[in-house]
């Protein structure tokens, strides 16, 4: 078997067919590992860009690749043929969180006119991978951990490494792969690029879901217990929509109990996520009030 362990650097620039900011890879980076996970080839790349002639500053600072350095770069398409040439048959890719799969995606979009895609064959997120492992050892963050950090916690001494220079992200990552390895753990993971939905899943944007007959809502999550008995309860307002909420007022068929109750659905590519939230009852305003305030203006 043979793994790749591939990291991009990006910048973000403005791309003027789209009318907006796109993450331009302007670096590719990769390394090679046998079976024993020891690194055989590696691949450095810097990549011309066609849409500015100029990175940002940001960039510059965090990778060391100035203007003058990304000028004299390689063509995108070039870049990308001698990236697949160097993956050639390898089994499984691997990167460090998928972010750089969905920069991959963009520019294949972007930037390959005829077709061109990134060789990935299988693929694992080594982040997933790694932070399983963390929570072994008793990590406890559920934020996405940093390359640096994680090797920090594995205790890997990192000692001459340049962290966002490709290359380097790369053996670094290497080295956790090879420290946290597990064969279950590994096989739970890898996923198979060429099965479609993969990247459906990939492209695929959640959102709220906004109507209250969107047949992806289940009646029965537009209904509350009470929280003071846990008795049935009658919503006695329409559904309102606010900020990806749908609320409503809800009193007690058993004590009488008057509440706000609040429902969110996000549609994800694999399921409806749903929230409850249960709030203080909040009468509607006497409409007195309201008119009194209108006759005054007039
Ligand atoms: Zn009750």
């Amino acid at each position: 078997m043979e793994y790749i362990v591939t990291d991009l650097e990006w910048d973000n620039v403005y791309f003027k067919p789209e009318k907006r900011f796109i993450n331009q890879i302007l670096q590719i980076g990769a390394v090679k590992l046998n079976d024993d996970f020891e690194i055989i080839d590696s691949l450095d790349i810097i990549v011309r860009s066609e849409i500015s002639n100029k990175v940002t500053g940001r960039f510059a600072k965090l990778t060391g690749i100035t203007s003058e350095i990304m000028r004299e770069g390689m063509p995108f398409k070039e870049a990308v043929e001698k990236y697949n040439s160097f993956v050639k048959n390898a089994d499984v890719t691997m990167t460090w969180s998928d972010s750089d799969l969905y920069t991959i995606l963009e520019n294949e979009d972007f930037r390959l006119k005829d077709g061109l895609k990134f060789k990935l064959n299988y693929y694992l997120d080594l982040q997933k991978f790694v932070q399983q492992e963390l929570y072994k050892r008793g990590y406890e963050s559920k934020n996405q951990i940093a390359l640096e950090a994680a090797a920090d916690f594995l205790g890997l001494n990192t000692e001459g490494f340049e962290f966002h220079t490709a290359v380097d992200d790369c053996r670094v990552s290497a080295e956790l792969f090879k420290i946290s390895y597990d064969k279950a753990r590994f096989e739970s993971l890898v996923k198979d690029t060429s099965d479609k939905s993969f990247f459906k899943r990939l492209r695929f944007k959640p959102y709220p879901i906004s109507d209250i007959n969107d047949t992806d809502i289940k009646p029965s999550e537009l209904e509350f217990s009470c929280p003071e008995c846990n008795g049935k309860t009658t919503r006695i307002t329409n559904w309102k929509y606010i900020n990806r909420w749908f609320i409503s007022n809800f009193k007690c068929q058993k004590c009488g109990f008057k509440f706000n109750g609040r429902v969110a659905f996000k549609r994800t590519y694999d399921e409806v996520k749903v929230k409850h939230k249960v709030c203080e009852y909040k009468p509607k305003k006497r409409k007195n009030n309201d008119v009194q305030s209108v006759s005054e203006k007039v």
